[in-house]
């Protein structure tokens, strides 16, 4: 059964190491097929548009988006390709409460991943899914929005 797993904040250190790829072994096991499931049940419950492993205490290179399409698992998600075009966008962070900041990335990108029953799968994604898919990529290398955000705004209670 999937459940809501719990997540962590900044200025936890799981946050800031860089995560392992999943091995087959792994990838192929009930209790990893599990937690992918907790993962994408925590970021809907969440109401989030992405959630990483790390920020669900596990280092390993695993994380979910939701699309209007459904949830996809990205396990040892690799951006293959950036495009020169940027953009700014306003991004937050689950794991970094009532802060916003807009953040410069890549406006289109290619990026290949491992799918629950172990096939490659490829995405190609602009506008919001890009900037979601970099956004969490980049917790799987330690590195939270706010390293790279201007204008940090700060939500009070
Ligand atoms: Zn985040």
């Amino acid at each position: 059964m999937a459940k809501i797993l719990k997540i962590i904040t900044n200025p936890n250190p799981i946050l800031r190491k860089i995560s392992k790829d999943a091995d087959e072994k792994t990838i192929k096991s009930q209790e990893f097929k599990n937690f992918c499931a907790c993962l994408v049940v925590t970021m809907l419950k969440k109401d989030g548009v992405g959630l990483a492993a790390p920020q669900v205490g596990r280092n390993i290179r695993v994380f979910a988006i939701d699309t209007k399409d459904g949830p996809i698992v990205f396990i040892n998600p690799k951006i293959v390709k950036r495009s020169w075009a940027k953009e700014w966008s306003e991004e937050g962070c689950i794991s970094v409460p009532k802060i916003f900041g807009k953040v410069k990335r890549p406006k289109k990108i290619i990026c290949d991943y491992i799918n629950e029953n172990s096939e490659k799968q490829r995405i190609e994604a602009n506008g919001l899914l890009a900037m979601v898919i970099q956004h969490e990529n980049d917790h799987l290398d330690g590195i939270l929005f706010i390293d790279k955000a201007k204008e940090i705004q700060k939500i009070e209670e």
